[in-house]
């Protein structure tokens, strides 16, 4: 038996490889460059924002009337949630390197060569009666896809804080003004992890066994760093 060419994935991994392989495979096994866009630029602007004002970092003014910080306007449909994630101390942006057998690697960060599934997290909020809430900031348009990536943070944080018995995720799409619209929240027990495990561990299953990533054309070539078109190696 060969030994698998992927040897570790993340959600966003995962995401690619369904979207194309051969995309998959040009970005992480041969490494090659992918151009930026500025929506993706625009992201990690507000990603690093909503970080620094969580940590109470982001603090050129003070509302001294209200008494409250003062919330960036890109973070502004969600400025009570920020105000009262800083005041809970919530942890920001930490990333959890989990081992073949789900079990955490007691390490920060997630590198290391008995890594095999890495988690990133936005914010998270431990509570007292063990139980977990794990936030997402989103920018942009709301996709179906996103809610397909929420299993998958649920299962990291049970399996990265063995005690908690309930996780909720919320997906916070942070352009969006209706409050109706602009938040999605699942709420997981313990009871569900296997089940979620189970699922992901097939769907992955064809990333690892892969030794050709035929490239998978659809409407997203256009937008592709490896397409005929800008000069890489696809043929379409
Ligand atoms: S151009 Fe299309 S088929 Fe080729 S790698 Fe990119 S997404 Fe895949």
């Amino acid at each position: 038996m060969t030994a698998p060419l992927v040897t570790a994935w993340s959600y966003s991994r995962y995401a690619m490889y369904k979207e194309c392989p051969f995309k998959f495979k040009c970005k992480h096994l041969d490494k090659l460059p992918e151009e930026g866009s500025a929506a993706m630029e625009r992201g990690n602007t507000i990603h690093s924002l909503a970080e620094n004002f969580t940590k109470g970092v982001w603090d050129p003014n003070w509302d001294a009337a209200r008494r409250e910080p003062i919330v960036p306007p890109e973070l502004r449909n969600f400025a009570a949630q920020f105000i009262q994630l800083r005041e809970l101390k919530a942890v920001v942006e930490q990333e959890w390197g989990f081992r073949r057998d789900w079990s955490h690697t007691g390490r920060p960060g997630w590198f290391g060569q008995d890594v095999w599934f890495r988690a990133k997290t936005d914010v998270h909020v431990l509570y007292d009666d063990d139980t977990l809430d794990m936030v997402d900031h989103k920018t942009g348009k709301k996709y179906q896809t996103n809610e397909d990536q929420v299993e998958l943070f649920a299962l990291a944080g049970f399996k990265r804080y063995p005690n908690v018995t309930e996780v909720t995720t919320r997906l916070w799409y942070l352009d969006i003004a209706d409050h109706n619209e602009n938040e999605v929240i699942r709420v997981y027990t313990r009871k569900d992890a296997a089940n979620i495990q189970k699922d992901w561990e097939k769907r992955v299953k064809p990333m690892f066994n892969d030794r050709k990533f035929p490239p998978k054309p659809s409407g997203r070539c256009g937008w592709c760093s490896f397409s005929k078109m800008k000069g890489g190696p696809c043929k379409f």
